[in-house]
């Protein structure tokens, strides 16, 4: 089977996103490059639980779908443009994640309130809105991200994040909701401390450290 190693990553990581309440039903969904020209990218439509590795859909970083019998996610322009503008990305995670989802459906960033935002860049900033499935959000989506930034929010809709595979990627979706969710709480209670740029810059330098990314 081409490219099974990620095939088989995507099935199991669909049910980890599941499992750890970033997504619910069939929402989402989850990429990684295979080689320089190729990407697995979880079906359209399809429960996590249900997806065996076969079943993940392979396409070019065209979006031409070359291999798998199942339609690829809606949402495969964006995952594409993603590939094709930040060649440091090699695995995207999708989800609708409820806290970050929320502060997307505001059209409000998250701010700095806890130090783990720096896993995605000073903020994480919130797009436009532009409907699911389209290159217009593709669009907003890489013009959010710039050659920077980690995540960002989907306005009214989720949440879009990236890695060195697909696993990073998760990883970092679950980092997004974690200080929603956190900044969430803090303004329910009070207004929250943002941390001041100088902290700031320096923890986004300490963290790839701490990660061990080259
Ligand atoms: P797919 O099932 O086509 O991947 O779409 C889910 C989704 O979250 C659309 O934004
Ligand atoms: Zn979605």
């Amino acid at each position: 089977m081409m490219f099974e190693q990620d095939r088989t990553a995507l099935s199991e990581l669909g049910r980890e996103m599941v499992e750890k309440g970033l997504t619910r039903g069939v929402g989402g969904n989850l990429s990684q490059r295979g080689d320089a020209d190729h990407v697995a990218i979880t079906p359209s439509g399809i429960p996590y639980d249900d997806i065996d590795p076969v079943d993940v859909p392979v396409v070019t970083t065209e979006g031409d779908h070359v291999e798998g019998e199942l339609t690829p996610s809606t949402e495969t322009p964006m995952h594409t443009m993603i590939y094709q503008q930040r060649p440091d990305v090699g695995g995207i995670a999708h989800t609708h994640s409820p806290y970050a989802t929320t502060f997307g459906t505001l059209g409000q960033a998250v701010p700095a309130s806890h130090y783990l935002v720096s896993y995605i860049g000073p903020e994480i900033p919130v797009t436009g809105y532009e409907q699911p499935g389209t290159e217009a959000l593709g669009r907003e989506a890489t013009d959010t991200l710039g050659e920077e930034y980690n995540a960002c929010l989907l306005r009214n809709h989720g949440v879009i994040a990236v890695g060195s595979d697909a696993d990073d990627a998760l990883e970092t979706a679950q980092m997004v909701e974690f200080c929603a969710r956190i900044h969430h709480h803090a303004v329910s209670i009070g207004e929250p401390i943002i941390l001041e740029d100088e902290y700031i810059e320096e923890l986004i330098e300490d963290i790839a450290e701490y990660r061990q990314i080259a």
